[in-house]
């Protein structure tokens, strides 16, 4: 992994690669930030970068051919060391088998890194354990603990590691990646990215969402024809999301989008600026003035709040959709 294939982290990346250039390498670094953005790419960077034995002068960039970073590449590095949650946590007993490794001494490298992913997941057994070692740091070891959760990490780690934070990626790169790594998926991809919340792991996990492509559907051909329907089937099509509430903030976000979509059509700005661009034909048959649509977002973002106080999904999608339809309706 090399810093150059990480992207929308340029703030990180400079703050480790002054560091670098300083020869200041913390001891131990907390990377924080939203779920998939490249935390781990990074760190694994950082490590392959660290033990790289045949560095260039001037740039910042490990030579990808050496036999370390052959090995760091393979993840079989002896020096780099990955540690992943054993279920839903990370036990004592591992620290303990990875603190034992981190005492013998460096194979030919000239660090050794210890990268604990998800470090939130540390019982409090292991993370005291870690921070004995934390609090004496062996020199040329790096721990680099990763972390989308840092609130359920206790302070006395915070307070021993030094902070970078990475940023939520926009949905433009989020786009660009997908378009790259999905050609097929073309149709979907200007979608998931404006509902990905700025991470490539939840996008991901969109794409391969059948449920979510189906209830999209559902959900779109409701709205093009909201305008005609009786109250009692709206009603009746609510009820499929009394008891999930995931899928009825996910269907209050692509309301958001379908009527965002809505207010770019009536303003006649530029069709590539849509997101859903499977529906222009349905989006062009939704003649509403603006102040409506202005309107209808502000329902589907009232029902959002009213979801994160528990109200029930069910009632929540039937009021959003209730008030929209007498609005269109009149
Ligand atoms: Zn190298």
């Amino acid at each position: 992994m090399q810093f150059s294939e990480i992207k929308g982290q340029e703030q990180a990346i400079h703050i480790l690669h002054r560091a670098i250039e300083t020869r200041h390498i913390a001891h131990a670094y907390l990377f924080t930030g939203p779920e998939g953005v490249g935390k781990k790419k990074t760190a694994l960077a950082l490590a392959q970068y660290l033990n790289c034995t045949n560095k260039a002068d001037g740039i910042i960039q490990s030579c990808g051919v050496c036999p370390s970073c052959v090995q760091a590449q393979s993840g079989s590095q002896p020096d780099i060391i990955v540690l992943e949650p054993d279920g839903n946590s990370i036990k004592i007993e591992q620290i303990r088998t990875l603190l034992a490794k981190v005492t013998l001494r460096n194979y030919d490298s000239t660090y050794k890194v210890i990268l604990i992913n998800d470090a939130h997941l540390m019982t409090e057994q292991a993370a005291n354990c870690l921070l004995k070692t934390l609090e004496e740091p062996t020199e040329n070891t790096v721990f680099l603990l990763i972390t989308s959760q840092m609130q359920n990490l206790p302070i006395t780690i915070l307070s021993r590691c030094q902070q970078i934070q990475f940023q939520s990626l926009s949905p433009a790169l989020i786009q660009e990646l997908l378009q790259k790594l999905y050609p097929a998926q073309q149709s979907r991809i200007g979608l998931i990215a404006a509902l990905a919340g700025g991470s490539m792991h939840t996008a991901e996990e969109l794409l391969a969402n059948e449920e979510l492509s189906q209830a999209r559907q559902d959900f779109y051909q409701l709205l093009a024809k909201l305008n005609t329907m009786r109250p009692a089937q709206i009603i009746a099509w609510c009820e499929q999301w009394e008891k999930n509430k995931k899928m009825a903030r996910t269907l209050l976000e692509l309301g958001q989008i379908w009527y965002h979509d809505v207010l770019l059509t009536v303003m006649h700005s530029d069709s590539r600026l849509l997101v859903n661009q499977d529906y222009l034909a349905e989006l062009r048959t939704q003649q509403l003035a603006a102040e409506h649509v202005l309107n209808i977002l502000q329902y589907f973002r009232t029902g959002m709040e009213q979801l994160e106080y528990n109200a029930s999904p069910r009632l929540v999608m039937e009021v959003a959709l209730l008030k929209t339809q007498i609005l269109i309706s009149k």
